[in-house]
């Protein structure tokens, strides 16, 4: 069993840069949990106070149930997988990955043992007698990697260790890294600012702002249903268009009336809505549940508007189209044979039951 639990943690530097307000949340044993945000909102300090690296203000973090406020790191029982990969540049790949053990005094023939099975499921054994400087960005860090899962601890923390790689090592490092996790059954806290290595990798992902706490979700729920516009326009790329405008009643039930379109909500929504009719709402919807008509399923006169192209993008697999309606400009992810050109006016079919309403003043979504 491992567990971490974060109970009212905050972390103020100096008497007063506030990284951490009040962080609660849980990575249960196993669970492989990613702290997310933007440069500078308290990942980074958050993991290492579970590492025991920086202080508590306020507020218990337990492991196993027990409380760690005090504990120093050597003795949590965790690894910790530094963004810079931290190796020793003299000694071989052999003993970066031996020499936390025998630290701890493990026994040679075990430590022989375990540093030999690490390096065959990271498959670097045919690197155990370079130095780290002979090996590629990809190679250091599975050694990082390899010297945490040699002290089999209860739980690894990792802060950006795919960061200092090209785009393509990168997708595949996160697939191995996914891999490692089911193979170890280790409980893992994860901090990225990459959205995309958040919901490919995450059984759960934490969300945070200026030190706050956002959401605490799965990756469908995040994407799906983002408790506010931060965290709607943090994940998914392109990001989720938002368009200021009321809830109104008209025909045959609630619409939503922007600037340039008018659309209808969904029934099932209805109920949830009822009370912000006339007031100010922002419309928050993907770009991929925007479709050009001519191949949208069944598109009605309620779900679709006309709008002016104004920038075409084809990136092969797919096309964006930037448009504008009204004084609203949003962009559309349309199937690639879209014969969309600029400056023509072109109907988009709105797949409404995938939209998001927040509340203009708190932000928060109300569906
Ligand atoms: P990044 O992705 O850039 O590493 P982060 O989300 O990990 O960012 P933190 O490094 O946790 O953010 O920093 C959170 C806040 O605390 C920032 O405003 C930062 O400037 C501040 N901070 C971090 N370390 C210290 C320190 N030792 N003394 C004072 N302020 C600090």
């Amino acid at each position: 069993m491992a567990q971490v639990l974060l109970e009212h943690v905050w972390k103020i530097y100096e008497g007063k840069v506030e990284a951490v307000k009040d962080a609660n949340f849980t990575v249960e044993d196993k669970e492989f949990v990613v702290l997310l945000g933007p440069s500078g909102c308290g990942k980074t300090t958050t993991l290492r106070m579970i590492a025991g690296l920086e202080e508590i203000t306020k507020g218990t973090i337990k492991i196993d149930n027990r409380i760690v406020n005090d504990v120093e790191p050597k003795d949590r029982d965790i690894a910790f997988v530094f963004q810079n990969y931290a190796l020793y540049p003299h000694m071989t790949v052999y003993e970066n990955m031996a020499f936390g053990l025998k630290l701890r005094k493990v026994p040679k023939d075990e430590i022989e043992k375990r540093v030999r099975e690490a390096a065959r499921i990271l498959e670097i054994e045919h690197l155990l007698d370079r130095k780290p400087r002979q090996l590629s960005g990809g190679q250091r860090q599975r050694v990082a990697v390899g010297r945490a899962i040699v002290r089999n601890p209860k739980v690894f923390l990792f802060d950006e260790p795919l960061s200092n790689l090209d785009a393509k090592l990168r997708v595949q490092m996160r697939a191995e890294l996914k891999k490692l996790h089911m193979r170890l059954e280790a409980t893992i806290v994860y901090v990225t600012h990459d959205q995309v290595e958040a919901m490919t990798m995450a059984d759960k992902i934490v969300i945070m702002k200026d030190g706050v706490i956002q959401q605490i979700g799965s990756p469908y729920e995040v994407y799906n249903r983002p408790a506010n516009i931060f965290v709607a326009g943090f994940i998914g790329s392109p990001s989720m268009n938002f368009l200021n405008g009321k809830i109104i009643r008209g025909e045959g039930g609630l619409w939503v009336k922007t600037s340039g379109l008018k659309l209808k909500v969904p029934a099932e929504y209805e109920d949830k809505l009822a009370n912000y009719i006339d007031k100010d709402i922002v419309f928050g919807i993907r770009p991929e549940n925007i479709y050009d008509k001519m191949f949208a399923i069944a598109p009605k006169p309620e779900n679709t508007a006309e709008v002016t192209v104004d920038v075409v993008e084809p990136l092969g697999s797919e096309t964006l189209l930037h448009v504008v309606a009204g004084d609203d400009r949003l962009v559309a992810r349309v199937n690639a044979k879209s014969q969309a050109k600029e400056g023509q006016k072109i109907d988009l079919v709105f797949d409404m039951t995938t939209m998001n309403i927040f509340d203009k003043d708190t932000e928060k979504e109300l569906l």
